[in-house]
């Protein structure tokens, strides 16, 4: 590697902060000799905050009912294909009843914008499920709210919130989402919710149509001036009903690559190796891990409906049961000489004021 590579790496390391054009050197300039640099480091740096433990989110998919038509998205609404349902709540109090049986102190509802989880629904899920389960943070995935909606659902209990940006250029966001949605309502609603008092996640797909060096840089620098609590990255993988179907998919070194950077810039964040890193490598959740990553979410959702919440082709653990889920992920962790913990898994330094 070059002297200026070994210089950024550095000031990565040190300052936590490098300028756009660096950012896209860093990228454009990758090699496995970079990568394994960057990874020693961000491992290093996540060693000194989390140790080994790996913090276990279960994700409960709620709803697979979208009025959004993402380019990218199996579960957009122009896909006709796509078998609908959303859960009751009951069933979802099920699910958080197994989940935490199961050891899991974070619950994730996620779905589509489904109006039917309006806030008063979804105010009354938060409720029973901090009832039942005091000791549990309970993390939204709901895509773009109103600041109010936002506001009373954190009054009500709700921690965080997981709202990808998806990508931190403007062009290219219109590229990837129709013109009924707007890059600047996405920002907005990240901004509302940290300003709220929500434990935030932003995040991008790793190799999106259109993406390009430039764009990534832009998500980098957005991710260190933003400050995200979590970020959610992981490769675009295709799927057959949209517009993107022959589209390649991104692959698992610049994914790694990325969450190692990332770690570097952000120490504290929470880094998952997502399902769709998994999904594009049969060991890619533990690769992730081994780059700088400190979360995984298994699936809690009833296996009824794994099938359907299709974000992408080939998503996998969608005929297992949630232990089964859980055990797998917890024995994965293991054979790297990681320990996934039974704890909620706040991000370091996090007071909780309520
Ligand atoms: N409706 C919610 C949840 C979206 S699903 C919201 O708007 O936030 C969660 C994430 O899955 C998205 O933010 C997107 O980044 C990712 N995703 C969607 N389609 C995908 C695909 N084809 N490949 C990989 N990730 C995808």
């Amino acid at each position: 590697m070059d002297g200026k590579m070994r210089s950024l790496i550095e000031k990565l390391e040190t300052r936590h902060s490098l300028s756009l054009a660096e950012y896209a050197y860093l990228i454009d300039r990758r090699t496995d000799e970079t990568a394994a640099l960057l990874a020693e480091k961000a491992c290093m740096v996540r060693q000194q905050i989390y140790g080994r433990d790996v913090y276990v989110r279960g994700l409960i998919e709620i709803s697979n009912i979208c009025k959004n038509d993402c380019y990218y998205c199996g579960i957009r609404r122009s896909n006709r294909s796509c078998e609908r349902y959303r859960l009751s709540e009951e069933e979802i109090l099920e699910c958080c009843a197994q989940g935490y049986a199961l050891g899991f102190r974070t619950f994730v509802l996620q779905g589509g914008e489904d109006a039917y989880f309006s806030d008063e629904t979804v105010c009354r899920l938060i409720g029973q499920i901090k009832e039942a389960h005091p000791d549990c943070a309970v993390t939204l995935s709901l895509g773009e709210r109103s600041r109010e909606s936002y506001q009373r659902m954190f009054d009500v209990g709700a921690d965080r919130y997981l709202l990808r940006h998806e990508t931190a250029d403007k062009a290219h966001y219109e590229r990837l989402h129709p013109p009924q949605m707007s890059f600047d309502n996405r920002m907005r609603c990240l901004r509302d919710l940290r300003e709220i008092g929500y434990q935030v996640g932003c995040g991008f797909m790793v190799g999106s149509p259109y993406q390009t060096v430039q764009t990534l840089a832009e998500d980098l620098k957005f991710i260190e001036e933003f400050r995200p609590d979590m970020c959610g990255i992981g490769p675009f993988v295709p799927h057959k009903a949209t517009s993107f179907a022959k589209e390649p998919a991104g692959t698992v070194e610049l994914t790694c690559y990325l969450l190692s950077v990332i770690r570097l810039i952000c120490p504290n964040v929470l880094l998952p190796s997502t399902t769709a890193l998994g999904t594009i490598d049969p060991q890619g959740r533990e690769r992730g891990i081994l780059v700088g990553a400190n979360v995984v979410m298994p699936n809690l959702s009833p296996v009824s409906v794994r099938k359907k919440y299709e974000l992408y082709d080939n998503k996998i653990c969608t005929g297992d049961e949630s232990a089964q889920c859980r055990h797998c992920l917890e024995q994965r962790m293991e054979s790297i000489g990681y320990h996934v913990v039974t704890d909620r898994g706040d991000v370091s330094g996090w007071k909780n004021s309520r």
